[in-house]
Order: C-alpha cells, then structure tokens, then sequence
C-alpha cells in the first residue's frame, strides 16, 4: 500500500471522510481463567501467568506461515472471492485465538463501481469500552489488470503479523482486552489515491469511531504495512505523532533493533491518515524502502520470518510499556 502525498493533497484527502452505516455481530467469548472458587485462592492471577516477556512470544515463523497462506489465495483486491477467502482465514485464526471479531461491511463507490468492503474489527471479551490502543493493517491487495501481483509484503505481511500478534497478545487477557486489533479492507486506491479513492477501510472505520465517540478511549493506535522485506527499514512518516515515535524507538532500542529503524523524508499517505484526524495519534511502521513495491516482484521470496518477528516484538514491547 500507501504513496507519497504532497502535504497539501494530505489534508484535503484526510478530511474527506466517508458517510456509512453498519453494525456487527459480535460472539461470546473467552475463557480466562478465575480464581473465584474457594480452592483456587492459591492459583497465580491470569495477569501473573502472563508472559513477563510477552514480546519475546511473538513468532516470526508463524507470521511468515500466515502470511504465505495469504499469498497462496493469489491477488486480494476489494470484492474478490481470494479476499474472501482471506477473510475467512484471518477471522478462524482469530477465533482460535479466543478473540471475538465483528465483520464491518459498507459499501463505497470506487471509479470501478459500487463495491462492498469489509473491515474486520477483534476484541477480546464482549466488551467495547476497554480498547485503549488500535493495532492495524490492510488486508486487500491493489488490484491491476495487467500484472499478477500477490502482495506478499503489501497486504500480505503485516496481515500474517497481525494474525500471530493476536495469538500472542491471548496469551495475557489483560493487555488483550486493551488492545483493538483491525484489518482494513480497501486501502489501496481502485485506480490511484485521490480524496475518495483508497483508504475505504480505514476512513469508514474511523467515521464510526467518531460518530459513537469511542476515539475517545484510545490513547494511539499502530499501523503495520509493508513489514517482511528481508533487508527491514522502517521508514517513519514524518507526520508521525512525536510522542509514539520517540517511544517506538525507545523499544526498538531497548531490543537492540534500533537500526531498523529510520525517518521517512516524505509523507506517506496510508490508513494511519484517517485515525490521525479523528485524534487517535497512530503511527505507520512501513517499509517503504522496497524496490518490487507494487510489483510482480512482490513475492514471498523478498520476505523473511526475521523482519515481522522484529516489528512484532517492538510493537509488543510498546504496547505492554504503555498500555
Ligand atoms: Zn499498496
């Protein structure tokens, strides 16, 4: 996904929120282990069970594994059957998980017609008030009619990061709760970005947050995109909320991966832009130092296990920091 926005198109194209109108369905959920009955008095807390290191859980194998699921589908634009069957994958992995996931669905024009867009939206526990921090990526791959392109690092990755994020964050119910997890769906602009082509997902999921006031509850929101490029840089937008900044780095330093880590000279215009305006600070963690970007060459072969492991221990690490 994203491309280079000159600072002023950003802002006319951020503000152009879309209208919309939906709702979910959300599940049972959860098992979380209590320690109510007389017996168990004695048993460790589900927050002390949790991983003291909980980032040293996340599997960059099990990312890569998702992720070249995800390119074995072929191309994933908005409204296919592979994104469908993306989106079945992405919701039993996270249902495996223990997380409820809502399939937020809307329809959008796109200079290709009417098109239904999904986002799906996991939280864990039944409840909607807890969420304190959005972790994100865009699951559709951009659509061309003349190039096969899978999107192995641009949709793919951060998608199988995600994923695996979701089974490690299961693993301590607490930061779990606190954590929002959301795939977009329609980042990438049908033709190229204008104020009403790409970003569907996220400035319809935005929309809602505002319009229930639940931006509210959040204190910063993490974007992954384009994260499994073997030789990693994360190129930090500089629009990049200083604060997030700052304090991902300090992780990234703490985990001895600072290197990976730089500034973007130029704007990067992608889902981050939409949770921004509605005053959610959300950072872009994206390489976007990637030569086959959206190209044939955006295969699972320029990727490699190591770089999502990175970006997901950072993340971890930030989010167990600060939440
Ligand atoms: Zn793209």
């Amino acid at each position: 996904m994203a491309r280079l926005a000159p600072e002023k198109f950003l802002y006319v194209a951020a503000s152009a929120l879309l209208l919309c109108a939906c709702e979910k369905a959300a599940e049972p959920s959860v098992n979380e282990p209590t320690s109510s009955t007389p017996s168990s008095w004695w048993k460790p807390s589900p927050k002390s069970s949790a991983p003291a290191e909980i980032w040293k859980e996340f599997s960059g194998e099990k990312a890569f594994a998702h992720t070249a699921k995800l390119v074995e589908f072929g191309p994933r634009p908005s409204g296919s059957a592979e994104l469908e069957k993306t989106r079945a994958y992405i919701i039993a992995a996270l249902k495996q998980s223990g997380w409820n996931v809502q399939l937020q669905t809307f329809n959008d024009e796109t200079p290709r017609g009417t098109v239904a867009f999904v986002n799906l939206v996991a939280r864990f526990g039944d409840r909607t008030d807890t969420q304190r921090a959005i972790v994100c990526s865009h699951y559709d791959t951009k659509i061309f009619d003349t190039i096969h392109f899978v999107g192995a690092s641009d949709g793919g990755s951060s998608t199988g990061a995600l994923t695996e994020l979701a089974r490690v964050l299961a693993l301590d119910p607490d930061l779990a709760k606190k954590t929002e997890l959301v795939f977009f769906d329609g980042e990438e602009a049908v033709t190229q970005f204008t104020e009403t082509d790409g970003l569907y997902g996220s400035r319809f999921y935005a929309r809602q947050l505002r319009e229930t006031k639940r931006n509210t509850q959040f204190k910063f929101g993490i974007l992954w995109d384009m994260i499994g490029d073997k030789n990693l840089t994360v190129t930090l937008s500089p629009d990049s909320p200083p604060e997030l900044a700052r304090g991902i780095l300090d992780s990234a330093s703490a985990l001895n991966l600072r290197e990976s880590f730089s500034y973007y000279d130029r704007d990067i215009y992608d889902d981050h832009v939409p949770l921004n305006v509605a005053h959610i600070p959300t950072i872009d963690l994206i390489d976007f130092d990637y030569p086959p970007w959206h190209t044939a060459d955006d295969t699972l072969d320029k990727l490699s296990p190591e770089s999502l492991q990175k970006v997901g221990a950072v993340t971890l690490f930030y989010l167990r920091k600060h939440l």
